[in-house]
């Protein structure tokens, strides 16, 4: 079973603009030619996932503004209670009063993580541990987006140092850092990351790093905490495999890469 943990939808009346908005802020600050392989709609992204050969992709929302909570989350339930292929995390923002209830709403509706985006969410990530401490208490899976992000001038508001005093204050939290680890900031994850418990994703990450860079951090921090993911509709989940395979990497490892660790976390037994 293929599992793609880090994708994005956005509801059908507003996904042409959301790309829009997201691709003309990348431009603002870099010279990436950011595209979007999918129209940004769920039906988009299920035709990308299938089309390369993807059992089940995760769909992980953000709210922006905590007035945005309510909807957000009923969409994802939506989303999860149609069964096709995608499964939606839900999605608070930290600096609602009500977070802490929404998580408990969230794991009672079986909501199995969140996804937190310091960048568009506008705190550090290290600053928020008491809404991680209660996800972390209903066994909930917090995925971060982590190290710099191609539409934010640095400093990155999600770093390693960040993330290893997440893990430190909540031991048995489910990190996953997005990234490998640390957007642009491999050197880091190699030092400091490896080893650890937490998980990376291999989100946007394909045509940015160095291949034998990738290849060491996946094999010293342990494919049992590595989760393909690419980010779709910013890297199409195809491209992602492809990198995936040329990393040379044991048949058994890249099979939980692939599905087997992203099964584990979903509580999926097959
Ligand atoms: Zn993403």
């Amino acid at each position: 079973m293929i599992i793609d943990f880090h994708t994005h939808a956005f509801p059908e009346k507003i996904a042409a603009r959301t790309i829009e908005a997201l691709i003309s802020n990348v431009s603002r600050i870099s010279d990436y030619p950011m595209r979007n392989c999918t129209d940004g709609t769920a039906s988009g992204l299920l035709d990308v996932e299938k089309r390369a050969g993807v059992d089940l992709a995760v769909v992980l929302p953000i709210v922006t503004n905590p007035k945005q909570t309510e909807t957000v989350n009923r969409v994802a339930r939506e989303t999860n209670e149609a069964n096709c292929g995608l499964y939606s995390f839900g999605s608070i923002h930290p600096a609602d009063p009500d977070a802490i209830a929404w998580i408990d709403r969230l794991a009672k509706e079986g909501f199995k993580g969140i996804k937190l985006h310091p960048e568009f969410q506008g705190y550090y990530a290290d600053e928020m541990i008491e809404v991680y401490r209660r996800a972390a208490e209903h066994g909930m899976t917090v995925v971060f987006h982590a190290g710099r992000d191609i539409g934010y001038p640095p400093p990155a508001k999600t770093t390693p140092d960040m993330l290893l005093r997440i893990v430190d204050k909540i031991p048995d939290i489910k990190l996953v850092a997005a990234h490998l680890g640390s957007w642009m900031m491999w050197d880091e994850v190699a030092a400091k990351l490896c080893g650890t418990p937490i998980y990376f994703d291999t989100a946007f990450i394909a045509d940015f790093i160095d291949k034998s860079l990738a290849r060491d951090i996946i094999v010293n921090h342990g494919a049992d905490k590595i989760l393909f993911g690419s980010d779709c509709p910013w890297e199409n989940p195809a491209h992602t495999l492809d990198f995936l395979n040329s990393l040379d990497i044991d048949p058994n490892d890249l099979n939980k890469i692939c599905g087997k660790n992203a099964a584990g976390l979903l509580g999926i037994e097959k």
